[in-house]
């Protein structure tokens, strides 16, 4: 219980990953010491919008208090800084949970970032650590905090060892962070120090950010005091600090490089530039403002479920939520910025919001301009396309699942490898097409673990020999994008290792008269294999994709690969066993020895062996495992001692 006279002290320790990273900051960290502010500013802005957004619906919560801002006040005496707001403060389990208890997954791996030498401190923000970089200048942080009609709490902590938590007193609802600044840190307290950094880093934070500065007052009329020069007088004002434009609604020839860049590097918590900036006003049945960013490298979190994601939605320069996922399909996860638009209730709740029609058609606008804009970046800058490509590419085929109105748009801005691409990456299907002889009906690709397991594949002989260009598809993510991407401008794509090859028709004829003969007398033979491979396969069949071997496992038109067999099976779900169909490759001379064995005996235990490991050598190269690695050696053993005679 908590007692009014002699507050309760509580102490925690901090989260194992937390203490690691306060020890990083603290004694590891010496550049780019300027950042801390903005992280705290960043915070605090955050803080003012949510209950900003909050008293839209329920006056009472902002206590009357709405001259939003954020002041910085800096305490020579007491060698403090402290970033004060009046947002929406932290309860007491909220303290707990944002300060220091509760590791999130962004500390370790910003811990490793650091560790790995693949950034410095300026990316703490991405990693949604931010708060700690005040420990870069301060050796003690306290924190006072008090939400609406709550009770106020003193955070404080002065080193990785754990933070104590009490009752305290507080006027005003929202935040004070008070630094305890190091000795070598006091030029924060320096108004030309705090205005540069405010400048640089967060200018364009829509509530002002003030501080008190002392200023001379006006000179008193002359005729007041004749004949003496007046002393000056000093007066504290308090002024603004930050121009607080909102970028998106300047027009563009207004604004400055680096300020695109700046408001970037706020927004996405990215260090680096962006590689793309779009910046528009949509017109006509919709009217908004967007200024879009994509990121040079995918944030660390691209696949995790709880990411943050989607862009930040205005009304009217009004902030009302910074997930906005209704304004972005989740493969555009990766694009950062903000849209403004008027048209839209203000205020209602964020989940009728985001059934508002008219957010529908936002969305569409920003789908469009941004596959546009990326479309434009591929043909016309395609060094830059590549970068993107490697940083988002797999999270933009999602779209061709989860977005079949934007099928095409999305196909077209694909890339593979390809078995005649000399770089990795950099075949797209319009080049494709281009290079196609007219004769070749189909788009023929390969899923592979890798390129090199691609092009040692049996399935690729009869490509080869023919000199006919096939994708080497070598993500997980391409088994469920060739399920949705049947066809692309009326051309089929194929799987090389599935079903009948549609092969031109004369080059067809011909094979099917090489087979005809070859059927017949190898009748048997085939038959013997059928019976004695029943449980395994579905069906024997003379091949029409080998060359060199002497055969090969394949799917029919309907079989699911291994891969996706495994990815089903790892989710729990029970697959059916699967048989695939044995191609044999009737020119080749071991397929011909089995015969004269077979004609000879055919009950011989020798061909019985050859069966065995042919199919098992299929087995190997398609990438599956062999039932009976020990009968498998055993029977190679006999047949090495054999030859060796
Ligand atoms: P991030 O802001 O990226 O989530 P931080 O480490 O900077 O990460 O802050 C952790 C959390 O602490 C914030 O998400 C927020 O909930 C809370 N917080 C920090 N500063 C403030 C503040 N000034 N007012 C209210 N809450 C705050």
């Amino acid at each position: 219980m908590t007692n009014q006279s002699t507050p309760v002290q509580e102490n925690y320790e901090f989260k194992t990953e937390v203490h690691q990273l306060l020890d990083l900051v603290i004694n590891s960290l010496y550049s780019h010491k300027d950042i801390f502010m903005r992280e705290l500013i960043s915070n605090a802005s955050d803080a003012i919008d949510h209950i900003r957004y909050q008293s839209l619906t329920q006056p009472d919560m902002a206590e009357n208090d709405t001259h939003w801002k954020i002041k910085i006040i800096p305490d020579e005496k007491a060698n403090t800084l402290t970033i004060s707001d009046n947002g929406i403060g932290m309860t007491h389990d909220e303290i707990i949970q944002n300060l220091g208890t509760i590791a999130k997954s962004g500390t370790r791996e910003f811990l490793n970032t650091i560790k790995e030498n693949k950034g410095d401190v300026n990316m703490i923000g991405r990693f949604g650590v931010g708060f700690y970089s005040s420990f870069m200048v301060a050796d003690k942080v306290e924190v006072v905090t008090r939400t609406s009609k709550g009770k106020a709490h003193k955070w404080s902590a002065d080193g990785p060892g754990g933070f104590h938590l009490e009752e305290t007193e507080k006027t005003g609802r929202g935040t004070d962070i008070i630094l305890h600044l190091k000795k070598e840190s006091h030029d924060y307290l320096q108004e030309y120090e705090i205005r540069g950094v405010v400048k640089k880093y967060s200018d364009f934070i829509e509530f002002p950010i003030v501080m008190d500065v002392e200023r001379e007052a006006p000179p008193q009329k002359p005729e007041d005091k004749a004949g003496e020069t007046p002393e000056p007088e000093k007066k504290i004002v308090e002024e603004t600090l930050n121009s607080r434009k909102a970028l998106w609604a300047k027009a563009k020839n207004q604004i400055k490089p680096e300020e695109y860049i700046e408001f970037y590097r706020h927004i996405a918590h990215d260090f680096n530039d962006p590689l793309e900036t779009i910046h528009y006003q949509a017109e006509g049945t919709i009217e908004f403002k967007a200024l879009l960013y994509i990121p040079k490298q995918a944030p660390f979190d691209l696949f995790m479920r709880d990411a943050d994601k989607g862009i930040h939605l205005y009304i009217n320069r009004v902030f009302i939520m910074n997930d906005a996922k209704t304004l972005l399909p989740n493969y555009l996860r990766f694009v950062k910025g903000v849209v403004d638009a008027s048209d839209l209730p203000l205020n209602v709740s964020r989940e009728i919001l985001q059934q508002d029609a008219n957010l529908e058609k936002i969305r569409k606008n920003l789908v469009k301009k941004i596959l546009g804009t990326l479309q434009t970046m591929r043909v016309q800058e395609y060094d830059k396309y590549l970068t993107f490509y490697k940083a988002f590419g797999q999270v933009l085929k999602e779209g061709l699942h989860f977005d079949p109105g934007n099928k095409d748009a999305i196909a077209e801005l694909l890339l593979f490898e390809s078995t005649k691409a000399e770089k990795e990456n950099n075949r797209s299907l319009d080049a494709y097409l281009q290079d196609m002889p007219e004769t070749q009906k189909s788009i023929y690709y390969i899923l592979a673990e890798d390129r090199h397991a691609a092009l040692a594949s049996p399935h690729l002989e009869v490509f080869k020999s023919k000199n006919i260009e096939v994708l080497i598809m070598t993500e997980t993510i391409d088994e469920w994008i060739v399920q949705s991407l049947v066809e692309y401008k009326q051309k089929p794509l194929k799987s090389v290792g599935k079903g009948e090859l549609d092969l031109d028709e004369s080059e067809k004829q011909k094979l099917e008269e090489e087979n005809r003969e070859k059927k017949v007398e190898y009748h048997d033979l085939v038959e013997l294999m059928k019976t004695k491979l029943a449980s395994e396969i579905k069906e024997v069949r003379f091949s029409q994709r080998l060359t060199d071997s002497p055969a090969c496992l394949v799917l029919d038109e309907m079989g699911m690969s291994k891969h996706m067999q495994e990815l089903f099976k790892a989710a729990g779900q029970e697959m059916p066993p699967q048989k695939n169909i044995l191609e044999i490759n009737a020119k080749h001379a071991l397929i011909e020895k089995m015969n004269s064995l077979f004609r000879a005996d055919k009950d011989s235990p020798e061909l019985s062996d050859y069966i065995d490991l042919l199919y098992d050598q299929t087995l190997l190269t398609a990438g599956y495992k062999i039932k009976d690695p020990a009968g498998f050696s055993r029977r190679v053993t006999k047949l090495m001692v054999k030859e060796g005679h």
